[in-house]
C-alpha cells in the first residue's frame, strides 16, 4: 500500500498503540496531519567538520570512527555514564553520554558515525558530551538541516522528523492549492508543495525562507479574506438614516473642537446619513478628546428619536461618562441614565421600565448594558468607549439588541493599538484616526528614578502640591474586578496598597489630605473618593489601576507609579495620560527597584516618547500579542505560522490582497477560489467564538 495523507500513523512502522496515542494528543492521527505541525527551529547539520575545526562553543557533526569499546560505569544510582574514545585521523575525541546505557550496545569498535553536538577542549584534549549521531553514509538526521518540533512526553524529536520526512516524500503530490495563481504571481509566492517540503526539511535557509513566508502569507491572507468578506457584509447591510449637523452640535461644546475631532465627527455624520449601518472606529492616543466625538454620536441619535448605550469598560468610568454627557446633552435636552452593575432592586427596575418605554435616550454603563433583562425601546447606536478588546464577535452580539436593523456602531478605540492587531481586530471597521491633541497642552515629560532617591519623590510630591496641583500615586495590585481594558499587573496585594496609603497619610504626609480608591471599595465609596479629588480636596491619590482608562482631572500634573516594571509599556502610557490634561506641565514618575537592564531599558522607551502608537508597537515587539492584551482573551485568533509582531509587513500585503480579491469576488463564488473559501469557513468556523 503506497502512503498517502490519509494513512493513519498507527500502520506505519514504528508507531504503535502508546506512541499513536501520544501522536494524537498533538492533534496528529494521518501522515497528512504531520505536514501541519511544523517546526519550532532547525539544526544546521550540513556540514561536517574534521575535529580540529570544529568551531568554538557552537553544535556542528563531526566523522569519528569508534577506537574501542564503549565503557558504562555507574557513579551513583540513576546516574550512569557510557564512555569510548572516537578518532579523526590523527585527533581523539572522548564522548560521555549520560544515562543512555544502550548506547553501549549501538556504538560498534572500527565503525564511523557522525556525531553532531559541541566539542569542548580541555588543553590539547577534546570532548563531546551527549550528541546526537548516525552511522556515517546513513544521512537521515545529519547532512542536513534538521527540523525540530514541538515534542510531548514519549514522542522523539527523531521520531517526529522520520514522520515529515515520509510525509514530505511520499504524499505531497496533488496537494491542493489554496492560493489563486494570480495572488501567488503578484506576491512572488512558492507554491504549496514547495512550501510544505521546506518548511519541514529545507535544502537551504534560503528556501526555508521562501516557504515560510508562503505559509505566512496564506495563513494572513485566508484571515484578511475572511474579515473582508465580513466587511462587505456590514457595509451592505442596511441602517437607518440618523442626520446630525457637526456645527450645530459644536455650539453645545465648552471649547471649539480640533481638526481632528472635527474630521472623526464629519465621518461619522457621513456614515449615518448614508443609509448603511456604521461601523467605526475612533482611534486616538490619551487625551485627544474622543469623549466629545462620542458625545456627537449620542447627540445624533437622540435628535433623531432612537436610543443610545454607551459603554466603558468600569464603573467609575462609566459613570465620569454620565455625568460629562449629562452636563453636555441635558441642555440639549437629552435623557441621560446611568446603569451598572450597583443600580440594583426599585432603581434598577424604574430604569429599565423608562428605558422599555423610550423615556431614556442615553443609558450609560458597564457591559451590564446588554445583560440579560435589559431591552431598550429603540436601540439604534452603540458605543463602546476604551475598549481595545471591543472585538467583532462583541459587536455582533451587540447587534442582536437592535430591532431588526442593526444599531450604529462606534468604538472609541483604547488607545494606541499596533496597527497590526488593529488591522485584524478591527479589520472589518472603518477608521477614523485623532492624531492632534486639543491646544494648550504640554507633553507630560517621564522619569525613571530609583529607590535611592524615595525621599527626594516625596519631596516633590509636596512641592507639586504646595503649587495647588493635585498628584497620583499608583501601585500595582491584584484586584477581582477585572473590568477594565487591562489584565491587572501583578503585584501588592490590596493590604499592602491599604498599608501603604496609610503610611502616606500619617508619616509621610501628615499635612496633605490623602486619598485611596481601589476596585474593591463599594461604587459609592469609589465614586465619593474621586469626586472629592475632582473637586480638589484630595491632594494626593493613591490608587490601583482603576483610574487607569478615561479618568479626567485636568488640575493632577504628577504621577507617581510604584513598580512600574510590572506594567506593560501600553498600560504605562495610558495611566501616564491621566496627568497632562490641563494647561500646567505635567511629569510621570516611574519607581523601580528592579536590577534588569531589561526592565530599565523598557521602562526607559517610555520616558522617549510621548507617541502612544510607537509604544504599542514597541510593547507588542517586547511581549507578543498575548501579552499585550493581558491573559484574557483578546479577540485574534491563534496563528500556526505568522506572527502579528515580526510579519507586520507581510500582513499588509496580505490585507491588501485579500480587499481586492473579495471586491472582485465578494462570496468566493470562482472555481479558483473554492479550496480558499473553504479555508476561511474552517478558519471562522474553529474561532467561532471570535467571529459570527
Ligand atoms: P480621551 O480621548 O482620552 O477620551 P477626553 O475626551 O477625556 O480624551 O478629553 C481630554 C480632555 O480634553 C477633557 O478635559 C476634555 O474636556 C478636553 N478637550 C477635549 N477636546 C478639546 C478641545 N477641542 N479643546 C480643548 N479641550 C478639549
Ligand atoms: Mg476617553
Amino acid at each position: 500500500m503506497p502512503l498517502t495523507r490519509d494513512t493513519p500513523l498507527i500502520e506505519l512502522p514504528g508507531v504503535g498503540p502508546q506512541r499513536a496515542k501520544r501522536l494524537e494528543k498533538l492533534g496528529l492521527r494521518t501522515l497528512g496531519d504531520t505536514l501541519d505541525h511544523l517546526p519550532q527551529r532547525y539544526e544546521d547539520r550540513r556540514e561536517s567538520h574534521a575535529l580540529r575545526d570544529a568551531p568554538e562553543g557552537q553544535p556542528c557533526c563531526v566523522t569519528a570512527m569508534i577506537a574501542e569499546t564503549p565503557r558504562v560505569s555507574y557513579i551513583r544510582r540513576g546516574l550512569s555514564l557510557v564512555k569510548v574514545k572516537a578518532a579523526d585521523g590523527a585527533d581523539l575525541v572522548t564522548i560521555t553520554f549520560f544515562n543512555q546505557d544502550y548506547i553501549r550496545e549501538v556504538l560498534r569498535r572500527g565503525d564511523s558515525y557522525v556525531f553532531y553536538g559541541t566539542v569542548e577542549r580541555q588543553g590539547n584534549q577534546l570532548f563531546m558530551t551527549n550528541p546526537a549521531f548516525e552511522r556515517e553514509g546513513a544521512g537521515r538526521y545529519t547532512g542536513v538541516i534538521l527540523p525540530v518540533y514541538p515534542l510531548t512526553a514519549g514522542i522523539s524529536n527523531n521520531l517526529m522528523a522520520g514522520l515529515t520526512r515520509r510525509a514530505v516524500d511520499g504524499c505531497l503530490d496533488g496537494l491542493p492549492e489554496a492560493l489563486p495563481a494570480q495572488v501567488r504571481k503578484d506576491h512572488r509566492l512558492c507554491q504549496t508543495q514547495f512550501a510544505r517540503k521546506n518548511i519541514h526539511w529545507p535544502a537551504s535557509f534560503e528556501e526555508l525562507a521562501m516557504a515560510r513566508r508562503r505559509l505566512v502569507f496564506e495563513e494572513l491572507f485566508v484571515l484578511t479574506c475572511g474579515l473582508a468578506q465580513l466587511k462587505g457584509r456590514r457595509d451592505q447591510s442596511a441602517g437607518r438614516v440618523l442626520a446630525g449637523n457637526v456645527e450645530e452640535f459644536a455650539a453645545l461644546l465648552p471649547f471649539a473642537p480640533t481638526g481632528a475631532q472635527r474630521r472623526a465627527m464629519d465621518g461619522i455624520a457621513a456614515d449615518l446619513r448614508s443609509g448603511r449601518a456604521m461601523n467605526r472606529l475612533v482611534q486616538g492616543d490619551v487625551g485627544s478628546g474622543k469623549t466629545a466625538v462620542a458625545a456627537f454620536g449620542a447627540w445624533t441619535a437622540a435628535k433623531s428619536g432612537v436610543q443610545c448605550a454607551l459603554m466603558a469598560p468600569t464603573e467609575l468610568l462609566a459613570e465620569q461618562h454620565a455625568r460629562t454627557m449629562e452636563a453636555l446633552l441635558g441642555p440639549a435636552g437629552v435623557r441621560t441614565a446611568l446603569l451598572t452593575g450597583s443600580v440594583k432592586g426599585k432603581e434598577r427596575k424604574a430604569l429599565l421600565a423608562a428605558l422599555a418605554a423610550g423615556e431614556i435616550d442615553l443609558l450609560v454603563g458597564t457591559h451590564a448594558l446588554f445583560s440579560q433583562g435589559v431591552e431598550y425601546r429603540d436601540l439604534g447606536m452603540v458605543i463602546a468607549d476604551e475598549q481595545h478588546r471591543f472585538g467583532v464577535a462583541q459587536r455582533s452580539a451587540l447587534a442582536e439588541k437592535g430591532q431588526g436593523t442593526p444599531p450604529h456602531v462606534l468604538v472609541m478605540s483604547a488607545t494606541p493599538i499596533p496597527r497590526t492587531l488593529a488591522l485584524i481586530i478591527y479589520g472589518d471597521l472603518d477608521v477614523s484616526i485623532m492624531d492632534e491633541l486639543p491646544p494648550g497642552r504640554t507633553p507630560v515629560s517621564t522619569r525613571l528614578v530609583g529607590e535611592d532617591k524615595r525621599q527626594r519623590m516625596y519631596g516633590y510630591v509636596r512641592k507639586q502640591v504646595g503649587e495647588g496641583r493635585q498628584v497620583y500615586i499608583v501601585c500595582p495590585a491584584v484586584e477581582e474586578n477585572g473590568g477594565g481594558g487591562w489584565e491587572e499587573a501583578p503585584g501588592m496585594d490590596l493590604k499592602a496598597v491599604t498599608a501603604y496609603a496609610r503610611e502616606l497619610r500619617e508619616r509621610v504626609f501628615p499635612d496633605l489630605r490623602v486619598g485611596l480608591v481601589h476596585g474593591r471599595l463599594k461604587p459609592k465609596e469609589k465614586e465619593d473618593v474621586m469626586a472629592a479629588f475632582h473637586r480638589g480636596e484630595v491632594d494626593v491619590l493613591v490608587s490601583t489601576t482603576v483610574i487607569e482608562v478615561g479618568v479626567d482631572v485636568p488640575n493632577a500634573s504628577l504621577m507617581i507609579i510604584e513598580n512600574a516594571e510590572r506594567f506593560g509599556l501600553s498600560q504605562l502610557h495610558q495611566l501616564r495620560g491621566r496627568v497632562g490634561r490641563g494647561k500646567h506641565q505635567s511629569w510621570c514618575i516611574l519607581m523601580t527597584s528592579s536590577r534588569s537592564e531589561a526592565a530599565r531599558e523598557r521602562l526607559r522607551a517610555l520616558c522617549a516618547t510621548n507617541d502612544g502608537f510607537q509604544i504599542a508597537e514597541e510593547d507588542l515587539r517586547l511581549r507578543g500579542p498575548g501579552d499585550f492584551f493581558g491573559k484574557r482573551q483578546h479577540g485574534l485568533p491563534q496563528l500556526k505560522v505568522a506572527d502579528f509582531a515580526a510579519d507586520m509587513e507581510l500582513l499588509k500585503e496580505a490585507q491588501a490582497a485579500a480587499a481586492e480579491l473579495v471586491a472582485a469576488d465578494p462570496e468566493l463564488k470562482k472555481p479558483a477560489h473554492r479550496l480558499l473559501k473553504k479555508r476561511v469557513r474552517q478558519l471562522f468556523d474553529e474561532n467561532a467564538e471570535l467571529f459570527h
